[in-house]
Parts: C-alpha cells; sequence; structure tokens
C-alpha cells in the first residue's frame, strides 16, 4: 500500500470513530470502530483510551490481520482488537466493525433481549430482529463467538450484559447500522412504555427490506452502483 491510501485508510478510520460521539453512541471512551483493507490485509482501529476529539489520522493503529499485530510504533490499540479481528476473519464481506455501549440498544443487552421486529424501519433496515447473544466474558473468542453464532440477516448483534456490535461492507454502512440499532432500540423502549409491540410478520418484513435495499433513494439501477448495501449507507455519512 503506498503512503496515500494509507492516509486516506488512517484518514477514514479517524473520521469514523469520531462520528460515534456525534451521534451519541459512546460517552468518554467507551466505543470504538475499525476498517479493513482487504488487499492489504491491515486493520485499523482507534487506540486505546483516548479522547474521540484528540485523535488524529495518525493515532490509528494500523494491524497485520493475519498476525493479529499492529506494525511497529504505533500506539496501543484497543483492547477490543481481537474482537475485530475475529469478526474480520469469519466474516469475509466486512469491511467495517463498530462496539458501542449506545444506551436504548444496550437497555435491551442488559435484560438478554432482542429488537423486536415490530417497526418498518427495523425491517427496512436490518430484515429481521436485532439479535442478543447471551452473557460471555471477554476471555479469547467469547465474544466473536458468540456474536458469530446468534447473528442473522442483520449486520448487528446485542451482546448481552454488554452493547453493541455493528458491521457493514463499508464505514458509512458499518456507522448506518450502529446508529439504526440505537435509533430504533429508542422507538421500541418508547412503544414499550405504551403498550406491547407486536412483531411485524417475516414476509411484511421482506417487502419492507426489499424496496428499501432495491428501489430506494435516488439511485434508479442499483446494478450500476454495485453492492445494494451502498445507497442508504451514504445518505448518512453525508
Ligand atoms: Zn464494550
Amino acid at each position: 500500500m503506498d503512503a496515500s491510501a494509507n492516509e486516506a485508510l488512517r484518514s477514514e478510520a479517524c473520521r469514523l470513530n469520531q462520528a460515534l460521539p456525534k451521534y451519541q453512541l459512546v460517552v468518554m471512551h467507551s466505543g470504538n470502530a475499525s476498517v479493513l483493507d482487504a488487499e492489504s490485509g491491515r486493520v485499523f482501529i482507534k487506540p486505546s483510551g483516548m479522547d474521540y476529539d484528540q485523535i488524529t489520522p495518525r493515532d490509528i493503529v494500523e494491524v497485520d490481520l493475519e498476525s493479529g499485530r499492529p506494525l511497529p510504533d504505533q500506539r496501543r490499540p484497543s483492547v477490543d482488537l481481537p474482537h475485530h479481528l475475529y469478526l474480520y476473519r469469519h466474516m469475509p464481506s466486512v469491511r467495517s466493525i463498530i462496539h458501542t455501549h449506545s444506551n436504548h440498544a444496550t437497555a435491551f443487552a442488559a435484560c438478554l433481549k432482542p429488537i423486536p421486529l415490530c417497526l418498518t424501519a427495523i425491517a427496512d433496515e436490518f430484515g429481521a430482529e436485532v439479535p442478543c447473544t447471551p452473557y460471555v466474558d471477554n476471555e479469547g473468542d467469547a465474544i466473536g463467538r458468540a456474536i458469530l453464532e446468534h447473528h442473522n440477516r442483520a449486520p448487528a448483534v446485542l451482546l448481552g450484559k454488554h452493547g453493541v456490535f455493528a458491521w457493514g461492507d463499508s464505514a458509512d454502512a458499518a456507522l448506518k447500522a450502529a446508529v439504526m440499532v440505537e435509533d430504533t432500540a429508542r422507538t421500541v423502549y418508547l412503544a414499550m412504555q405504551v403498550g406491547q409491540p407486536t412483531v411485524i410478520p417475516a414476509a411484511e418484513a421482506a417487502k419492507w427490506h426489499d424496496r428499501y435495499w432495491n428501489r430506494y433513494g435516488q439511485v434508479e439501477d442499483r446494478a450500476a452502483v454495485g453492492d445494494g448495501h451502498a445507497t442508504p449507507a451514504k445518505r448518512v455519512a453525508a
């Protein structure tokens, strides 16, 4: 990878991490984000314990995906690096991962409950409930394995008693998933104060999901932009 490509990836990872407080998904140092450059096999992740507004592209930690080791002369990576690496190694299409403890989604995780598919916004965005794993500790691959075991078609999982992992085929897609997990969790939480929200039948949910990913937005022909997840994801980052 040449210097300008490296700089672009560091900037993207920096921008993505700084979007987390901007969208009120984290406080202090409570979350982290990474991007993967599949060609070089390098992961770019938040440095451990640094304030989001202090991070510059140079502070982003570059890690070799295969060995799991940061390159020399860099800051210490986020303590959650092993979970990011595990997911990149086991979900080949993923290019960006975000971990947060965003409040409403984590309230569901605290109760080991999924975010039920009771809103068209959840059908649109995720096509399924956002599942919740049982509680696991942070030793070894326990978190990565739990996520892999329990995720469905939604690009996000609630980690029992812990928080949220969201991902996508780009930094923008991962950010959109993380934002929408929190936004829909908040609405469902409010709905639960009003009454008992019921689940949208699977066939209905599939219709919404298909429309959103294939016919929504300004792009006429989805094939023209490649992957079906490109357009809705771009809207959030704009
Ligand atoms: Zn955490």
